[in-house]
């Protein structure tokens, strides 16, 4: 699929690794200038900035904690100081802590919910106040399947992502009228680190169920995102667009 994102900014949090780095390189490739953030793994930020220095003009990497709403607040000014408009925004920061609930520490709790839902607010909040301003924008935060089905051992993650949607849905009704649009896109198995910890086993038996019979490519979800950033996109809002192989 092609696309033509010349002209455009797209700024992407978690955009150094993972699904965020296939979402960032896919901007690239479309011609957009990419604000890529990263919290702590200057490795992967290193590697991804390296193996994109063809596009070395068009791309700036950024590191701060999304949970953090001062650090954000930072970003934001920097990037309209040194960088302009910018039309898209990407939260593709996630983690994930498991534990049954029973067991779970509060810590565990707290830094899901803190860097899911709480990180999602603080990037669209400062976001859709200079959209506001531009009378466009598109906001993209990535959710899971999870949030709607729930999962044992992750209620924290099921409940940020659960919240992320109803963030999003309400949000999108709020700015409609300045034609900004927020949208969720919603993985299933997605072939990154988020995942690398479960066992063969465990990946052979989720991959049985899944239709399509393999977990995605980080690349699988960037055309979705993209086509939800795109002009075209404009009567799609308040959705939340399922990529599960169908899951
Ligand atoms: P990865 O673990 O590969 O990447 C996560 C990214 O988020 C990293 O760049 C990380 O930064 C960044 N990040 C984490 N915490 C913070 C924080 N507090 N502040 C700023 N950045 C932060 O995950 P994926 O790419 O696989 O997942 C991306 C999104 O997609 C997540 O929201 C996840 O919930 C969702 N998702 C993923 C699925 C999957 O199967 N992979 C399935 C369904 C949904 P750093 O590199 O510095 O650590």
């Amino acid at each position: 699929m092609e696309f033509d994102f010349k002209g455009q900014t797209a700024i992407v949090t978690g955009g150094t690794r993972g699904i965020g780095r296939a979402i960032s390189e896919a901007f690239l490739k479309a011609g957009a200038k990419v604000i890529a953030t990263y919290r702590s793994n200057e490795e992967e930020a290193k590697n991804f900035k390296e193996a994109n220095a063809a596009h070395a003009e068009c791309l700036e990497i950024y590191k701060f904690d999304v949970t953090c709403y001062d650090e954000v607040e930072n970003f934001y000014k920097e990037v309209e100081n040194k960088h302009g408009d910018f039309q898209i925004v990407v939260v593709s920061s996630g983690i994930r802590s498991d534990s049954i609930v029973g067991m779970m520490k509060e810590e565990d709790w707290n830094n899901v919910i803190d860097t899911n839902l709480t990180g999602t607010f603080n990037i669209s909040k400062l976001a859709v106040q200079y959209m506001m301003r531009q009378k466009y924008g598109r906001i993209i935060a990535l959710t899971s399947p999870i949030g709607k089905l729930g999962f044992a051992g992750q209620a924290n993650y099921a409940a940020s992502k659960a919240g992320q949607v109803a963030l999003v849905k309400s949000l999108s009704k709020e700015v409609a009228s300045r034609k900004i649009t927020v949208n969720c896109v919603s993985p299933g198995f997605i072939d990154t680190d988020f995942i690398s910890d479960l066992p063969d086993e465990q990946r052979d038996a989720y991959k049985k169920q899944i239709p399509l019979k393999r977990f995605g490519s980080p690349q699988d979800v960037a055309t979705p995102v993209l086509f939800l950033a795109s002009k075209e996109s404009s009567y799609i809002t308040g959705s939340v667009l399922e990529v599960t192989g169908g899951l």
